[in-house]
């Protein structure tokens, strides 16, 4: 395989007071050095994931670190064999990543911990550790002993931590998600609720994975990516294909497109019994022909997505009894 392309992840918080211009020059970057992914911009800062030649990506870092605003973006960096998205989108938001609170992440971020600081947090065992992401990044691989509150959003996250979480706040909360945007946003609302002791994992799953100290120890499973790589392998699987119960991390959609769950199904399963999650979608006329797996879903429209994934959740439960949804 060769690597001839690189996967830059990163964020930074700070204050932008024209986002629309500075939206304006990462996209003739990005357009000229030949970059695709996604970068969003907002008066709290900015927020991206691209991936390009070697080159290109080198360049782009470059150009980040003599800006102004941004010299102290730190990247993720992964090697990989070819673009991980379609097309490059630049677009200004009210928030880099969608809390919908009001917080001040330079003021009350959580602690940062490093990739050996966090390890040796997660034996202590009055910590809670939380997983902030989605069910589905969860469902796919988590450190040891983790909470996943049962949400559907990250907007969701506050309001359940302050009904159903109150109770935790002299206890150490260690917060994760896969680059460390999440943490920085939620820790500083624990941190205002009154939460005494907030860590957060500093570089996130994805730094953590890389770590040569620590390698993955503590994470089972996969990381869920956010563009067309689906996941990286970070510690021993958790997850089954549904079917044969032989250990995958293969997402892919029901075949039904009224159902379009979202389950996991090893290559072997789909070749021998194709993509629908049951008999009764299976039998299902609206079927898609062929594997149409999650990445262009949310490449499409991550809302969208999740409202398909929750009507699909609630018709599952009002029709369990006549709809089995494993064969
Ligand atoms: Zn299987
Ligand atoms: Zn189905």
């Amino acid at each position: 395989m060769s690597v001839d392309f690189q996967v830059l992840l990163y964020y930074l918080f700070v204050r932008l007071d024209d986002p629309e211009s500075i939206a304006e020059e990462q996209r003739s970057w990005g357009q000229e050095l030949g970059l695709k992914g996604r970068i969003i911009v907002a008066e709290e800062g900015i927020n991206g994931t691209v991936s390009g030649p070697r080159e290109a990506a080198q360049e782009y870092m470059r150009r980040m670190a003599s800006h102004p605003s941004f010299s102290a973006t730190e990247f993720k960096i992964d090697d990989h064999d070819g673009h991980v998205f379609r097309r490059l989108s630049v677009k200004v938001r009210p928030e880099i990543v969608t809390l919908g609170e009001t917080v001040d992440v330079a003021a009350d971020t959580g602690t940062h911990l490093s990739p050996a600081d966090f390890r040796a947090k997660l034996d202590d065992p009055d910590a809670l550790i939380l997983d902030i992401r989605n069910d589905y990044e969860y469902e796919m691989g988590r450190f040891r002993g983790a909470v996943r509150p049962p949400v559907e959003t990250f907007k969701e996250f506050p309001a359940w931590l302050r009904e159903q979480f109150a109770e935790a706040k002299n206890r150490p909360v260690l917060t994760y998600c896969t680059g460390g945007i999440r943490c920085e946003k939620l820790t500083a609302f624990l941190r205002r609720e009154g939460f005494e002791e907030v860590y957060q994992l500093h570089g996130g799953i994805m730094t953590y994975a890389k770590d040569p100290e620590v390698r993955g120890e503590g994470f089972e499973g996969d990381c869920f990516m956010f563009d067309d790589r689906l996941s990286v392998p970070v510690g021993p699987p958790v997850s089954k294909c549904e079917k044969c119960g032989e250990a995958s991390s293969r997402y892919v959609n029901c075949a039904n497109v009224d159902c379009n769950r979202l389950y996991f199904l090893c290559e072997a399963c789909e070749t021998a019994h194709g993509l629908a999650c049951s008999e009764a979608c299976a039998a299902s006329v609206r079927t898609r022909l062929r594997n149409a797996r999650l990445a262009p879903l949310l490449r499409a429209d991550g809302k969208r997505l999740r409202q398909r994934r929750h009507r699909a959740k609630v018709r599952a439960r009002t029709t369990e009894s006549e709809q089995p949804h494993t064969i």
